[in-house]
């Protein structure tokens, strides 16, 4: 996703790194720039019209083949005096290399003895050998002054839906059945890891967990006046020595409350018992919400009304209906807990509101709307998802900060998080899955060659220790709006505009947001041609090649669920959709907004099977129009969070067969399903296709697809949803690709030309 010409400019720039490493500067997937050329000056930045921002994706899980972050453990962390910016591959050294002078604000500073030095070995040793300047990111073992208290442990603390709907729908009987499976697999390496659960319905129940127990213990809390906890009993437990009675209770949960008619539910209460449990120590709270939460602090009503969708009033239903989760999760945030909340209503779950939990938390929102655990994809896509978010490895107790060179300023940020102070961050949870943006401008210009960016996450990691990740980029400095353009990166600037036209949506009316979208490519278009084209190239749509897929990915933000102009979208998934847009990485930011689609009738032998670097081949990508679907052909499409094979009706029967196990087309199930995998070349590759797409997708944000076949002449709602997902298509009163581009161009036509 990074043009040649970006490529050869990172790798000219290595040589003024101190190692000269291939490692100096960060890896996009970790962080990026909107632009890797940096106007000098303030004027020109301004000119340009381009954001100025950064995409940090800093607890990334590694996908398969990548290398882990370096950790290291220095006798000194070395840090410059005034700024407190961390040595780093793009410092300079000076004075005979005695001193080396910091890249943020030009302080020189002391380099320490053992940088050449290695006092055990009494050995001289080369300093540029030293993974702080090989590498853009290492990760720091923190030293005792690092920590305000001793590193906190692993917490889960489960709060489960046992109503009516969380038992009918299977989910109370998912779940306990995936924490069963997956106790071994959640980060437990120092043994200190702690466990506890409250389920609610009209009332509280908490276990007694204590390891001498041979049951667990049920305490019954129905006066809910006010929150307190039953005393004194093991509530919260260490995993390692409460194992036993922990596996019966998971065993036994379902059965328990098998046969309750209780639709009531009091999650507010429940989330206040919780806090007050953890709250000397920091942690999670995993909350698994069936019954929209209609009793004491916190009740909801159902609101959703079907006349305010696609009016300007729709904003009200994607704006929260209560402030008690906001103000609850605010009051979480210093104490170091955070909250994940997976809702699963059978009717209106009001995700606006409870989202609200995991916004401001550094949490993070799953849905499954309708879940049906008798249906084995509905089974399959939480358990898969659960199961991993219970065993990726979290940060604990972290606070990001960001720092830029003498002359850059924050402007804003956007991501889940608390803002504690201008340019501090207080994640109590760090979730490998999100991204955070951060908006930037110039309030001096640059005097030097280099801009440098650098992201201090001070975390404790799932083994207990306390560490800081460290991630540096260093981009030149321009004078020349030429090199601005040409190093624009049209990936990250979506994903940061769609991150602002989230908060744009939420704070004013989703008709603003779409404005704010188009109004900023008309701006970086015009300020392209009136800086870059003669009177005589008018007529012509210009952009520099990096460019060119800007209002192509602009026109996909305007389609997608979102921000679309329609009547018929629940307001639940349009707040699930805004809150993963607004914290996923770019990467997935942009195929949810222009997915990937290929034809796979026709595959090339290479295609489904793994190429030289063992990763799974895929076809070419095709444009996303209707055009290219043929009614003799299959084809395949992924947005981030959905597969669809969509099957034309004069599709090969050979193929049909291979594919589905079914003698023609006719006998196609549509909709939701799972691929049998059969005995022939053409299954395999396919599930192949799909297997990877699942892998990356739960690894990059715990999202585990449902797959959907979608027929020719099948059900209309399903093939409209499909065709939705075909951007460069009319769509409603939507414009095509060329019809949108043809708007631009009118406007174009406006601005002179230089
Ligand atoms: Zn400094």
């Amino acid at each position: 996703m990074r043009s040649r010409r970006v490529y050869s400019r990172y790798f000219s720039l290595r040589q003024s790194s101190v190692a000269q490493s291939p490692y100096a500067n960060s890896d996009p997937k970790y962080k990026r720039c909107t632009i890797n050329a940096i106007p000098q000056t303030t004027a020109l930045l301004n000119k340009c019209k381009i954001p100025f921002g950064l995409l940090i994706t800093p607890y990334r899980h590694l996908l398969a083949g990548e290398e882990p972050v370096p950790v290291i453990n220095p006798p000194q962390i070395v840090r410059c005096r005034r700024c407190r910016t961390y040595i780093n591959p793009w410092v300079q050294f000076v004075e005979q290399d005695t001193r080396w002078k910091c890249n943020l604000c030009f302080l020189t500073n002391e380099v320490p003895t053992f940088f050449d030095w290695d006092p055990e070995t009494r050995a001289h040793v080369d300093r540029r050998r030293r993974p702080e300047l090989t590498h853009a990111t290492v990760e720091f073992v923190a030293p005792q002054e690092y920590m305000v208290r001793p590193p906190q442990p692993v917490v889960f603390l489960f709060v489960i839906d046992v109503s009516y709907s969380a038992v009918q729908s299977g989910m109370l009987a998912t779940a306990a059945r995936t924490i069963l499976d997956t106790l071994d697999a959640i980060p437990n390496a120092d043994n200190r890891t702690k466990i506890g659960f409250i389920t609610v319905d009209s009332t509280l129940h908490f276990y007694n967990l204590n390891p001498n127990l041979t049951e667990p213990q049920m305490l019954v809390v129905s006066d809910l006046d006010e929150t307190f906890l039953p005393m004194p009993y093991d509530l919260l437990v260490t995993l390692s020595e409460s194992r036993e009675v922990i596996d019966k209770l998971m065993e036994r949960i379902g059965d328990m409350f098998k046969n309750t008619q209780i639709v009531q539910s009091v999650l507010g209460r429940a989330l206040q018992a919780a806090h007050k449990m953890i709250h000397a120590i920091g942690g999670k709270i995993i909350v698994l919400q069936s019954t929209l939460p209609n009793q004491n602090e916190g009740a909801l009503k159902a609101r959703e009304d079907p006349k305010l969708l696609g009016t300007p009033k729709e904003v009200t239903l994607l704006q929260p209906q209560t402030g008690f989760y906001k103000n609850f999760a605010v009051s979480c945030s210093p104490t170091q807990v955070s909250i994940d909340i997976f809702l699963f209503s059978p009717q209106y779950a009001d995700v606006a509101t409870l989202s609200g939990c995991a916004k401001f938390t550094g949490g993070s929102v799953y849905y499954y709307p309708a879940f049906n655990a008798s249906r084995p994809e509905d089974a399959l896509k939480f358990a898969n998802e659960f199961s991993h978010f219970l065993s990726r490895p979290i940060g604990l107790e972290a606070v990001m900060r960001v720092r830029a060179s003498k002359g850059i300023r924050m402007t804003a940020f956007h991501g889940n998080f608390f803002l504690r102070s201008t340019d501090l961050l207080s994640l109590p949870n760090v979730s490998p899955d999100n991204s955070y943006a951060v908006e930037m401008t110039l309030v001096e210009n640059l005097t030097t060659s280099l801009a440098c960016f650098q992201t201090a996450l001070l975390h404790t990691s799932s083994n207990g220790e306390r560490r800081i990740r460290v991630l540096t980029l260093a981009i030149p400095v321009t004078s020349n709006l030429g090199d601005v353009f040409a190093s624009a990166d049209q990936f990250a600037l979506a994903a940061i505009l769609s991150k602002k036209a989230v908060e744009r949506a939420l704070t004013s009316k989703i008709e603003d947001a779409r404005d704010a979208l188009t109004y900023k490519l008309n701006e970086i278009m015009g300020a392209y041609k009136s800086s870059f084209t003669t009177s005589g190239q008018s007529v012509q749509l210009l952009l520099p090649d990096n460019l060119k897929l800007l209002p192509l990915l602009t026109l996909g933000m305007l389609k997608n669920i979102a921000f679309r102009q329609a009547s018929t979208i629940p307001s639940d998934l349009r707040s699930f959709v805004m809150a993963i847009l607004y914290v996923f990485p770019p990467e997935l930011c942009v195929v949810q907004c222009h997915p990937r689609f290929w034809s796979i009738h026709n595959l090339a032998p290479q295609i489904g099977l793994p190429g030289q670097d063992g990763q799974i081949t895929f076809p070419p990508l095709l444009n996303l129009c209707s055009d290219k679907l043929d009614r003799t052909g299959i084809f395949l499409l992924e947005n981030g969070v959905e597969i669809f094979i969509w099957v034309g009706r004069a599709a090969s029967p050979d193929l049909v067969k291979m594919l589905f196990d079914k003698p023609n087309y006719d006998q196609i199930v549509a909709g939701k399903t799972t691929l049998p995998t059969l005995q022939n070349d053409y299954s395999s590759r396919i599930n192949n296709l799909i297997g990877k797409i699942r892998e990356v997708r739960i690894q990059m944000a715990t999202c585990y697809p449902h797959l959907y076949v979608v027929k020719e002449d099948g059900d209309p709602a399903l093939r409209m949803w499909f065709l939705t997902q075909l951007i460069e298509d009319r769509m409603d009163a939507m414009p095509s690709y060329p019809q949108f581009l043809g708007v631009l161009r009118e406007q174009m036509g406006k601005i002179s030309a230089a």
